[in-house]
């Protein structure tokens, strides 16, 4: 069988073995280490964050950002509906309850509307968030500009999950730079990895320095193990930071060829009526981690799983969209609220991720491109007359 293609896999640039060597050599097998150090003044460099605190996972680093800005059990958290589960699971370690909000259907994140319709309704009863979590899906920053100022008049504080944007930009400013806190993940699947791990970044010094304490168990300054607070071991790995550190050199590059694989399907499929691709807001720059699009079934009679199960037998990694929060059965009876209609919904309905590995060649989209138009043109009912037409043209040729 041929080579699969991915959607997403770790792609190493090849100084993270040195990285992870200097580790052994100097027997910085630990936790913290010098690996560790530099991967966050690099991600300190790069997004012009002030503090940065390397972590296990993306997931903790949530966990972490909700603690920090004071989500207790009963409290409520407000967290973009059309997501990835680990956007909100660490809302429910706290025993807080998460309401979830809809999509603006050209960024696909956070509707303004829908935030500013819930933070009314949950003000009027008394029960504002503690926090919001906004996410930047699949590589592009939520519409900050007009999210920000609506948490703002309502003084609830935003942990952003950029975990799928890191090296976007909104306005020219980095993603991960907006909300009280930022969140990156370099898991497997992310832009770049370290096998499993994450970042916190903020600008507030004095919540960095609590997330360094907080997620090393909350040691106090005393010569013997005292704790007056319930910490986390929640630190990234040496071992993990020298990939890391190996991975932010190649981070632009990684970019670059995401961009252009969209590029490419873009080019190859833009013009198929009823495929549209996940636009690119006005003063943002989309990473393109995943290329994404949605079917208008109204014009092209195929599903998104037809296409996933088709690339499939042709051992081509596709997916379907995240399934929204507020339809998954851990999240039953949970709060939601849309603007007008369900985004979410007919986003994760219509949707798609076509493989964006950046490993793969040109030759690799274009047979992606093929097979879809091949697939196209397989299930599409001609109409009969049009049928005859076309015949009766080869015909003449
Ligand atoms: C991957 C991801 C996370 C979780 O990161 P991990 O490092 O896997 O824990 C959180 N939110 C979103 C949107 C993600 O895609």
């Amino acid at each position: 069988m041929k080579e699969r293609i991915y959607l997403s896999s770790p792609h190493m640039g090849g100084t993270e073995e040195m990285y992870v060597q200097e580790a052994f050599d100097t027997n910085w097998i630990a936790p913290l280490g010098s690996n560790v150090s530099r991967f966050e003044e690099q991600i300190r460099e790069y997004t012009e964050a002030k503090g940065a605190c390397a972590l296990s996972s993306g997931t903790a680093g949530i966990h972490l950002a909700l603690d920090l800005l004071g989500v207790r059990a009963g409290d409520y958290v407000f967290c973009s509906s059309l997501t990835f589960i680990a956007s909100a699971n660490p809302i429910t370690y706290l025993g807080a309850k998460p309401v979830f909000i809809d999509s603006e259907i050209d960024s696909w994140n956070m509707s303004p509307e829908a935030l500013e319709k819930a933070l009314q309704i949950y003000a009027a009863k008394g029960h504002l968030p503690k926090a919001a979590v906004i996410v930047n899906l699949y590589g592009q920053s939520a519409r900050m500009e007009k999210l920000l100022p609506i948490c703002k008049k309502y003084k609830v504080p935003v942990v952003e999950d950029a975990a799928e944007s890191l090296g976007a930009t909104y306005r020219g400013q980095n993603s991960g730079t907006f909300g009280e806190i930022g969140i990156f993940s370099f898991n497997g699947n992310k832009i770049i990895t370290t096998s499993g791990g994450g970042m916190m970044i903020s600008n507030d010094a004095a919540l960095m320095e609590q997330a360094h304490k907080k997620s090393a168990q909350a040691k106090d300054k005393a010569l013997f193990y005292s704790h007056s607070e319930t910490g986390y071991n929640y630190r990234l790995s040496n071992i993990c930071a020298g990939i890391g550190r190996g991975q932010m050199e190649v981070l632009d590059e990684r970019i670059q060829k995401k961009r252009a694989i969209f590029e490419q399907y873009k080019k190859g499929l833009g013009s198929i009526p009823g495929l549209s691709f996940m636009p690119e807001i006005s003063h943002s720059f989309h990473t393109r981690w995943l290329t994404t699009l949605t079917i208008d079934k109204k014009l092209l009679n195929l599903t998104p799983e037809e296409i996933i199960n088709y690339l499939a037998s042709h051992n081509i990694e596709a997916r379907h969209v995240w399934k929204p929060l507020h339809l998954q059965p851990v999240f039953y009876g949970a709060d939601y609220f849309s603007f007008d209609e369900d985004n979410a919904k007919t986003l994760f309905e219509s949707g798609l991720c076509l493989p964006s590995d950046t490993k793969m060649t040109e030759e690799h989209v274009e047979e992606v491109i093929n097979l879809i138009k091949t697939l196209i043109s397989e299930y599409q009912e001609i109409p009969s007359e049009q049928a005859n037409l076309t015949i009766a043209g080869e015909e003449i040729h």
